[in-house]
């Protein structure tokens, strides 16, 4: 059996006391300092001397700055935290000269903030216990919401405020992980509004009570910020509770969707789903941010869960009228309203579900191919996931 060793990101939620948040606050001030000076340093050394500098050659003047009075305040700040920034400011600039990424840009004051701490390999064991113990350099202990074990220990300590003032560590750690028993069974989605998700086999998800509360809360508050005056405190005030709700609907859905994928995953060794792009295509403009969201995320997240697990996840993207089509016997329907939840298909006489039906088109298309059923087809179809998808007859699909 194969292993796959894999990096798992975690992030949990904590709660500084308010020394550690006025720490905390200095530290991010710092941080972004180091970065927007570095960042200005360069583009000025570049323009006009056409040399090109680095973050840790910034890191040098840094600390001949910290000798002189006005900068003396520097000295309050522990040192990993510049170098950190300046660190991935250089990384940045790779990624940008890779042409992986745009041209850093400055950090703004009261925008989600982080800084990233390195932990001592040598040191760790006093530092960190999974799920019970981390503190960090010049914060000390800290209070976190463990949620779950971690199984290994990380190298490095991201610490985040996000827009709504919330905290939250992340780390990243090694893991193996085992991939499921194979399977030879097949499954295909349709992504929407009513149900975040109905499968091929007429299994459908709803769409939880509490994310459309959550989502409607936030639409009432969107429009309430947008009246107020630009500038004013009332406005602030707005615009923070809207941050809020963004960050609770954005955490809802997740949770959602991590369990939803989770389950496909364990169930199914061959997922199909419709590229993001073209189901924007077959709906109105007014319905496609929200399922659209859901779609992609759910996308990255079936993405990856393959591959630990080796599944296999068939991405349509082809143009598909995945709702007009008979999946029994293949009829086109002249048009198909949303309006319409069910129909009788007028060559064969069997009755769709709409949802359903999208859903058996989808796994269809995956498993039949438009295309002429090429190595270069399975390509074209973008085949993710690892290993070669296992041969599924029409037999042992479930219908
Ligand atoms: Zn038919």
């Amino acid at each position: 059996m194969l292993y796959v060793m894999t990096m798992i990101a975690y992030k949990f939620r904590f709660y500084p006391t308010s020394a550690q948040e006025q720490a905390l606050c200095k530290m991010f001030g710092a941080a972004r300092w180091a970065w927007n000076t570095c960042l200005a340093w360069r583009s000025a050394a570049y323009t006009l001397d056409g040399e090109s500098v680095s973050g840790m050659s910034f890191s040098k003047e840094l600390t001949w700055l910290k000798t002189l009075e006005p900068f003396s305040w520097l000295k309050e700040i522990p040192t990993v935290v510049y170098n950190q920034a300046l660190r991935d400011q250089d990384k940045a600039f790779s990624a940008f000269f890779a042409k992986r990424a745009r041209y850093p840009k400055f950090r703004r004051k009261g925008g989600p903030e982080s800084i990233r701490f390195q932990l001592n390999q040598r040191t760790v064991m006093s530092n960190f216990r999974d799920g019970e113990l981390l503190k960090l350099h010049g914060l000390g202990k800290i209070d976190v919401c463990w949620s779950r074990k971690m199984g290994g220990v990380p190298k490095m300590v991201t610490v985040r405020r996000d827009a709504s003032g919330r905290y939250f560590v992340s780390m990243t750690v090694e893991t193996v992980v085992d991939p499921l028993p194979q399977k030879t069974n097949a499954v295909g989605i349709d992504v929407g509004l009513k149900d975040i998700v109905v499968t091929s086999d007429g299994m459908k998800t709803g769409n939880p009570r509490h994310l459309r509360k959550a989502e409607k809360k936030l639409k009432r508050a969107q429009r309430q910020a947008s009246r107020k005056v630009k500038g004013s405190n009332r406005r602030k005030k707005a615009v923070l509770k809207v941050a809020k709700l963004h960050a609770k609907v954005a955490d809802t859905r997740a949770d959602f969707l991590h369990k939803l994928s989770t389950g496909l995953i364990r169930e199914y060794q061959i997922i199909a789903i419709e590229d993001l792009s073209i189901k924007g295509m077959a709906r109105g403009r007014l319905s496609r941010s929200v399922a659209d969201a859901g779609l992609g995320e759910l996308r990255r997240l079936l993405t990856y869960k393959a591959e630990w697990y080796g599944r296999n996840l068939v991405v349509i993207d082809r143009w598909e009228p995945t709702s007009k089509v008979c999946s029994e016997c293949g009829h086109k329907m002249d048009s198909m309203p949303l309006t319409v939840r069910e129909w009788t298909c007028p060559e064969c006489g069997s009755d769709h579900d709409r949802d359903v039906n999208a859903a058996r088109n989808v796994l269809t298309a995956a498993m039949v191919g438009r295309t002429k059923g090429s190595a270069q087809s399975a390509k074209a179809r973008g085949v993710e996931g690892s290993g070669a998808v296992p041969p599924v007859t029409a037999r042992n699909q479930p219908r």
